[in-house]
């Protein structure tokens, strides 16, 4: 059960603890222009389709941080698939428990035009011409009162979810499972968040999910998160 909070330094320690005990790709990526790396983690055959999963892009919402270290760390991970993951995305935002990262940046609203923050800039380098099966990307909403997700693919993954969350004992927010228009959504907030930019360019299928950061404990939360990736996995298939 994961009830505190790591140090980044910590999640450091622990990720690259997993390239012995779990066979798992771990390394820094430099973000040019930022004294900063961020970790990137990579996993099972490369031969096989490959399910990115990004965590901490707002320093303030620890469960998916916290949650895609425990599947990694259970070995839960579908071994139908190959992943890259990104444990966490905005590292000074983590530390210093802020949305924004040390610039002031919400990076999810960066990832537009190759990349306007270093992070942003670091995953879009790294990305170029990979596609991926799923892309996920973990969040929370301090307004939520239970787990709710947005869904960019044209199956019912995000249904399929959100039942599972729910079958779970975990509560679901009223809004479900959100179906935004992608450039309706990129208008109104006025640049590309990872999930948008990997809709576009690199995954027929994205998600994002977000627990409820003031109304349930991070345990729970972690756990949420938890049943959601592994649910979105067994969903997808592949040909
Ligand atoms: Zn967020």
């Amino acid at each position: 059960m994961t009830s505190q909070r790591p140090t980044y330094l910590d999640l450091e320690r622990r990720w690259k603890a997993l390239r012995v005990a779990a066979d798992m790709r771990v390394r820094e990526v430099a973000c040019v222009g930022a004294p900063r790396t961020l970790l990137c983690a990579e996993c099972g055959d490369p031969s096989l389709p490959v399910v990115t999963i990004a965590a901490g892009m707002h320093g303030d919402e620890p469960a998916g941080v916290l949650a895609l270290l425990e599947l990694a760390e259970e070995n839960a991970l579908d071994p139908r698939f190959s992943y890259r993951l990104w444990p966490c995305v905005n590292p000074t935002g983590y530390e210093r428990a802020t949305r924004v990262s040390a610039d002031g940046l919400d990076l999810n609203r960066t990832f537009g035009r190759g990349g306007a923050s270093p992070e942003a800039r670091a995953i879009v380098t790294a990305n170029r011409d990979r596609t991926y099966v799923l892309a996920l990307d973990l969040h929370e909403d301090d307004e939520a009162e239970g787990f709710y997700c947005y869904a960019y693919d044209d199956g019912g993954i995000g249904e399929r979810v959100l039942e599972a969350v729910h079958a779970s004992g975990a509560p679901c927010d009223l809004r479900g499972c959100l179906r935004p228009d992608p450039h309706r959504e990129a208008a109104e907030i006025g640049g590309l968040s990872f999930s948008l930019l990997l809709r576009r360019n690199a995954s027929a299928r994205t998600l994002t999910f977000e627990t409820p950061s003031r109304s349930m404990e991070l345990a729970s939360r972690v756990a949420a998160h938890c049943v959601a990736v592994r649910a979105a996995l067994s969903q997808t298939t592949v040909k």
